[in-house]
């Protein structure tokens, strides 16, 4: 078993959560794109999920790109202080999480770095999405941060892991991947030669019971538990 040197981590509802008893901590109900773009919330939602996979790999490169080219397809017009003032609110929005980190998710990567090891953060992610990132506590403790959006291409794609090693000088059998599991993270970080871990201490049963294969840890310390069974 090959000693582990790295550990990388993915962002959302990995180290941060956007999630709070279950629910969203900014709910977007009170939100309606019929009035605001002229599409219904649901179709809108619709669009917006069709766009995800160019939304992650630089694709769009701006919100307002996304938003131009879903009311261009619409036949809408793009009325610019309406989607300023929405590209305003997506940015406050995806600033809650980064407010209150979880303080085992910091005691966690203390404990790592005490061990020397090197830290990465792979995150598929819009620009406006990690805004919050370079002033909130945990920047400090990585190494590299890879935000998809600005290396054109995103998780599970195997260059993504790739580019990581190579910027933390490791090979990826040294290397653990944690995330938990959304874009079918963990199989793209086994492709690429890493020992992938489930994090399952933010999202649902019902939601990570879907994910099976990979060492699932409950709390962020089974995963310092499990860094020291590799040494
Ligand atoms: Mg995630």
């Amino acid at each position: 078993m090959a000693q582990k040197e790295a550990i990388i981590f993915d962002l959302f509802e990995t180290l941060i959560t956007e999630f709070a008893n279950g629910r969203r901590k900014v709910s977007r109900a009170s939100r309606d794109y019929g009035s605001l773009i002229g599409l219904s919330n649901s179709e809108f939602q619709q669009q917006w999920n069709e766009r995800q996979e160019m939304r992650m790999n630089g694709g769009y490169p701006t919100y307002r790109a996304v938003m131009m080219d879903i009311l261009e397809k619409n036949k809408l017009p793009y009325v610019e202080h309406v989607i300023e003032a929405l590209y305003q609110e997506r940015i406050l929005e995806k600033r809650v999480p980064f407010m209150d980190i979880n303080t085992d998710v910091i005691d966690l990567l203390k404990l790592l770095k005490r061990k020397s090891i090197k830290l990465g953060l792979i995150s598929n992610c819009t620009e406006e999405e990690v805004r919050g990132w370079a002033e909130c506590p945990l920047a400090g403790y990585f190494d590299e941060v890879i935000f998809s959006y600005q290396v054109g291409y995103a998780k599970p794609d195997i260059a993504i892991y790739q580019l990581a090693c190579s910027r933390l000088e490791v090979n990826p059998k040294h290397c653990m991947f944690v995330g938990d599991g959304g874009s079918n993270e963990l199989a793209g970080a086994r492709s690429a030669g890493m020992d992938a871990y489930q994090a399952a201490w933010y999202v649902p049963d019902f939601i990570s019971s879907k994910i099976s294969g990979f060492p699932r840890l409950a709390e962020p310390n089974e995963l310092y538990k499990q860094f020291l069974d590799k040494q």
